[in-house]
């Protein structure tokens, strides 16, 4: 932490609290060189980790575009909004749990993919077809079959 009076890098932590009602750390500084003090406020960040594509690139969590994709999976299907939104904070919050700074698309995928299975079983079948480019049409008709043995309420 620089010192913000003289730029100086080498400060000293003189006091440090929890600020109430709040995930925060309150430091009290002062800086080695011209010894002005101030305060920084920490607080604990959960990053999203980036995302690595297919072809290798990397790419900055977009939730629009997670958001983007399941809407599209569920266009027309009987799923309310709150739910929508509770499964992209689930997605969201399983990918920041997993602590890695980079993660798969493929893995963010197959995340969606339990998802919207538990969600709603048509949009689960439409997300999967694009997303898990299934090696034939007997794999897909299996996947299909297996859902249909679930006996959902969503049938
Ligand atoms: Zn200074």
């Amino acid at each position: 932490m620089r010192c913000p009076f003289c730029f100086e890098a080498e400060t000293k932590v003189i006091d440090s609290r929890l600020v109430a009602e709040a995930d925060q750390v309150r430091r009290r500084r002062e800086c080695l060189s011209c010894s002005e003090r101030f305060t920084t406020y920490e607080v604990a960040e959960l990053l999203m980790p980036r995302i690595i594509k297919g072809d290798g690139t990397r790419e900055p969590f977009n939730e629009d575009k997670l958001r983007f994709g399941i809407l599209k999976a569920l266009e027309k299907r009987p799923v309310d909004m709150e739910s929508i939104e509770a499964a992209i904070a689930k997605i969201k919050h399983q990918l920041q749990a997993t602590g890695e700074r980079e993660i798969d698309a493929r893995s963010v995928g197959e995340r969606v993919m339990n998802t919207l299975r538990s969600l709603d079983h048509v949009a689960y079948v439409r997300f999967a077809s694009v997303y898990r480019d299934f090696q034939d049409l007997d794999e897909f008709r299996r996947e299909i079959d297996s859902l249909s043995a679930d006996g959902s309420k969503n049938d």
